[in-house]
């Protein structure tokens, strides 16, 4: 059994920044400084860390647990409206060809798609809303299962051999993602790597971090094949 974990932000999706408006409306009202997410890096991260960087950055402490809990509260209170605003103006998009590829496994036996994102899970579902593609995660690891993207991963991974009445070792996992933190967990956890670069990867990391597998988008679904071992 294969399973083939996805990110979400530059690999399934572009929200047109509205998880970093949505953030910035909550640090707003919690520190009155705005416009915090421009002086933070955001991507292949998880929105734990983010929420902790962009908290510090604006109120120049440490946040308390009760602070990431309001954030992530505040957050996602505000993530629907600013994904509604992206898609109006149109600055919501899918990565192409990542639709007719996500149905094409999910009507394989041998294949079991999930997720593998730093979004907090109900976040990654607001997120996909517009593009119609939730319903093909039936499992994931989430940014609130660990700060390290190895070990979310591997959460996931895990929720995908209960659904599958599998062990962990009759499983070959294969991660899809954009940016170089993707490859660099796919490696710590020991899974596949690959990476589209039509996303938000800076390509000189991608390199450095060296994925077994490099395309454009998911529009040559033959050669993600290839890569995947499928017929
Ligand atoms: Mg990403």
């Amino acid at each position: 059994m294969k399973f083939i974990l996805f990110d979400l932000d530059g690999t399934l999706i572009k929200s047109g920044r509205a998880g970093a408006r949505a953030l910035d409306y909550a640090i707003l009202h919690m520190t009155g400084k705005a416009d915090v997410c421009s002086k933070i890096d955001l991507h292949g991260t998880t929105d734990k860390v983010n929420f902790a960087n962009a908290y510090r950055e604006a109120a120049g402490m440490e946040p308390s647990e009760e602070h990431i809990k309001e954030i992530t509260y505040r957050y996602l209170a505000r993530l629907p409206h600013e994904i509604e605003w992206s898609v109006k103006n149109g600055l919501y998009s899918k990565i192409n060809g990542i639709e007719e590829f996500l149905k094409t496994l999910s009507e394989r036996k041998d294949v079991l798609v999930g997720m593998g994102t730093g979004n907090v899970e109900r976040g990654a579902f607001i997120k996909l809303g517009p593009a119609g593609l939730g319903r093909y995660f039936p499992y994931g690891g989430y940014g609130e299962d660990a700060h390290d993207r190895a070990k979310m991963l591997k959460i996931g991974v895990q929720r995908g051999c209960f659904l599958a009445d599998l062990k962990p070792d009759d499983v070959e996992v294969y991660i899809i993602g954009d940016t170089h933190k993707d490859i660099n967990a796919a490696k710590a956890a020991g899974y596949h790597s690959a990476v589209v670069t039509s996303g938000f990867g800076d390509p000189e990391k991608i390199k450095e971090a060296g994925p077994e597998f490099m395309q454009t988008d998911f529009t040559s679904i033959k050669a993600w094949f290839g890569w995947l071992g499928l017929e």
